[in-house]
């Protein structure tokens, strides 16, 4: 980069990327499919501002590539995608930008299938679905499901890193008590656990600290905590290269995406002999029950396949320890194996004549 030049988006390092534009209502947004091999591509809907047209195409491409890992891991036959759309701030009718919006999610014939993601709604995606496209709209919230695959996540790693079968008496520093965090917070103390949170909305913090006999913690020295588990359930990219050593937990396990700023942040924390539970894996439990609502399971079937989550990332560390990889790489090899093995790429259905 030079002169502070943005550098460019690799746009071929995702299968296929539309972009949408529509003057009359304002429209601006990105559509990465990142890998069909598995399926359709799924992935959900943000909507929010960008520094620019480059910034908002290479997030979308980061995080459907961050999908297709996720349902490969999960065993979902679905693929990777995530779209974006442009908040400029000037838009007058929300209602047709997401219409117009769904004329271009249903060009794409299925291959693309549109949820909620940060900045769009259950209602952004039924207006997406009155024009024809499909799109998952849950008709229930799936931030329990990921909090409880997040704790079996993080049951698994303690196990591996405490060799303990509870958090009895383990210290957890929860970030951010939103949907996720403040369910994973009284998942930790129903088994034991001494939950301690931080939020940027400081009563927040404090209504979850409250209700789950724990304490509160500033959010600018959340990671720093003298805790036994630290669980990332706010923002991307908290541990750095900076960040990372100042952890004095030896397990990491939360639902936030994109945690880790880099690879390198991987192989740091395995330096620092801390066990990390890759995003992608310990945050599918929202993805695993909207398929569920999508395929009619039951209950049982939904609880079994969030507690594989915890026997998933116990199989990842043991073979991440044995081949001595970090767990990311583990993860990222047994993705590459499901998707190596797929029959080919997805197709729409072509009416016969
Ligand atoms: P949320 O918006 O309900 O909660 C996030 C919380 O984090 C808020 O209370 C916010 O005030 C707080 N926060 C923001 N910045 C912070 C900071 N710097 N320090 C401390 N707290 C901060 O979001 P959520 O649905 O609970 O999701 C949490 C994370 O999990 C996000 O990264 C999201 O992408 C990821 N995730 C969520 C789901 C799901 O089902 N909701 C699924 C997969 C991944």
């Amino acid at each position: 980069m030079r002169n502070g030049a943005e550098a460019a988006p690799d746009l071929f390092a995702t299968e296929q990327v539309v972009t949408c534009r529509d003057d009359q209502v304002g429209l601006r947004a990105v559509i990465a499919i990142d890998d069909t091999r598995l399926g359709p591509g799924f992935g959900g809907v943000r909507y929010r501002r960008y520094p620019s047209p480059s910034a908002a195409v290479e997030e979308a491409q980061r995080l459907a590539a961050a999908m297709t890992l996720k349902h490969a891991c999960a065993g979902l036959p679905y693929g990777g995608a995530k779209a974006v759309v442009l908040d400029d701030g000037r838009v007058a009718d929300r209602d047709e930008l997401f219409r117009r919006f769904g004329d271009f999610v249903a060009r794409t014939a299925g291959g693309y299938i549109p949820g909620v993601d940060m900045g769009t709604t259950e209602h952004d995606m039924q207006t997406v679905r009155s024009r024809g496209a499909r799109a998952f709209c849950a008709d229930s919230d799936p931030s329990p499901w990921t909090a409880r695959g997040a704790f079996a996540a993080m049951r698994a790693a303690v196990q591996h890193a405490y060799e303990v079968d509870s958090m009895t008496g383990l210290r957890v520093a929860v970030q951010g008590a939103g949907h996720v965090g403040a369910v994973l917070a009284r998942l930790v103390a129903a088994d034991g656990g001494h939950v301690l949170v931080a939020d940027v909305d400081r009563e927040r913090a404090a209504a979850v600290a409250e209700e789950v006999g724990g304490a509160v913690l500033d959010p600018e020295q959340v990671i720093e905590a003298d805790c036994e588990v630290f669980a990332p359930c706010a923002v991307a990219r908290v541990l750095t290269a900076t960040t990372a050593p100042r952890l004095r937990a030896r397990v990491v396990a939360g639902a936030a995406n994109d945690t880790l700023d880099s690879p390198e942040v991987a192989r740091l924390l395995v330096r620092q002999g801390v066990t990390y539970v890759p995003d992608f894996v310990a945050n599918a439990g929202g993805v695993i029950q909207v398929h569920a609502e999508q395929s009619g399971h039951d209950r049982a079937q939904l609880e079994a396949a969030i507690e594989r989550i915890g026997e998933r990332v116990a199989h990842l560390l043991a073979d991440a320890a044995e081949r001595d990889v970090t767990p990311e790489d583990a993860a990222e090899s047994l993705a590459a194996d499901r998707l190596a093995a797929a029959a080919g790429r997805w197709r729409p259905e072509v009416a016969r004549s």
